[in-house]
């Protein structure tokens, strides 16, 4: 199911007396202004509820990477953990 986006003036962020984020970010409703904003004021000035966001992230660290989502995810623990639980001696 396709994830709804979050405009502007759903926010809690919006302040709607000076019609501006509270957190200084933007969101634009089209990819080119997106666009436009990374380019002029860098991807930090994308709003994370952005949808076009993480695309221009990875295409501007990882510009020979096309599928950095199919690599597999890193384990977080090895496999094979021994664990040894030791009491407390008392003198
Ligand atoms: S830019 Fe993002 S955080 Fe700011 S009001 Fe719009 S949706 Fe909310």
């Amino acid at each position: 199911m396709k994830e709804r986006r979050i405009l502007c003036h759903q926010c809690s962020a919006y302040d709607r007396e000076a019609m501006r984020c509270r957190h200084g970010k933007a969101n634009p409703q089209k990819k080119a202004e997106s666009l436009l904003v990374a380019e002029l004021l860098g991807v930090r000035a994308l709003c994370v509820h952005n949808p076009f966001r993480e695309a221009l992230l990875l295409r501007m660290y990882s510009p020979n990477r096309r599928f950095l989502w199919t690599d597999p995810p890193a384990p977080l623990i090895p496999a094979d953990v021994e664990i040894e639980l030791m009491e407390d001696e008392e003198p």
